[in-house]
């Protein structure tokens, strides 16, 4: 994933020093504080903190949704074979 910030204070450009993955050992989520300074020449020298977290799916991924459409096979086929 690619990010780029700018200064919160003055808009200027804004470089990400460090990162903290606070949700690194929960499953399905997704979340991180960047620490940012801003770097712009005529900026302010701010360091501030953003967050980051994952939101939803526009896609699903793929694995899913071929996982899905088996499950969705196996069960016709039980129905075939159960006469229903
Ligand atoms: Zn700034």
């Amino acid at each position: 994933m690619s990010v780029r910030v700018k200064c919160p204070h003055c808009k200027g450009k804004a470089i990400i020093t460090n990162s903290n993955d606070l949700a690194k050992d929960i499953k399905d989520v997704f979340y991180k504080e960047l620490y940012v300074q801003c770097i712009d020449k005529e900026g302010c020298g701010a360091r501030a903190v953003f967050g980051l977290d994952f939101k939803h799916y526009i896609n699903p991924p793929q694995p899913d949704v071929v996982s899905m459409a088996r499950k969705i096979l196996e069960q016709q086929e039980q129905l075939n074979i159960n006469g229903v």
